[in-house]
């Protein structure tokens, strides 16, 4: 059974709306994975050292069934092949893909924690999730809406409206 998973993804380097374009069409590819549904783009403020670009900020969700770490693997050779580097943390990057949820799972791993640690603060992740999933429950029970209620949408600009289905606007 494959598994439904919502990816997040960020770039604020050469050409942001490429780098999301080309990873939607990498993602899609990826074995044994099919994407469902993607979210508007958002504009957002970049968080992190310095004054840096601002990013485009995207989520999408998959039906994969590909397991949590090999996923994480494929998604970190995506994110080398569009050219980042892991200069400085949480410097400007070409492209960041997070796992956000793996179905109702929950990991705490050196390498990986789902949900994404930072997801309940994040409004350039929450709100494009709710675009796609305005119902979802987090693993624990807490109503993704709930989130939504105590981060307000901050330095975000919604840019695009999303879809289902495969196509990769
Ligand atoms: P960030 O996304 O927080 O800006 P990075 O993309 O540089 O930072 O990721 C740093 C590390 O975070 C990765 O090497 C990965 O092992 C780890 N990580 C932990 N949980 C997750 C997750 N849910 N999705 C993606 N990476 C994760
Ligand atoms: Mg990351």
């Amino acid at each position: 059974m494959p598994a439904k998973v919502y990816l997040g993804l960020g770039s604020n380097l050469n050409s942001p709306a490429r780098q999301i374009r080309t990873a939607l069409k990498a993602i899609a590819k990826l074995p044994g994975t099919q994407l469902m549904s993607y979210a508007p783009w958002y504009q957002s403020i970049a968080i992190g050292p310095g004054s840096q670009p601002r990013y485009i900020n995207t989520v999408v969700a998959i039906e994969t069934v590909l397991k949590p770490r090999p996923l994480l693997r494929t998604l970190q050779q995506i994110e080398l092949r569009q050219g980042r580097k892991r200069i400085v943390h949480w410097g400007p990057r070409t492209l960041d893909i997070d796992i956000l949820l793996y179905a109702k799972q929950t990991l705490h791993t050196r390498q990986l924690t789902i949900p994404h640690p930072r997801l309940n603060e994040r409004s350039f992740v929450l709100y494009p999730l709710a675009d796609i999933a305005p119902n979802l429950d987090l693993p624990d029970g807490t109503p993704l809406a709930k989130l939504l209620a105590n981060c307000p949408p901050k330095g975000i600009v919604r840019l695009s409206t999303g879809g289902s289905g495969g196509r990769t606007g």
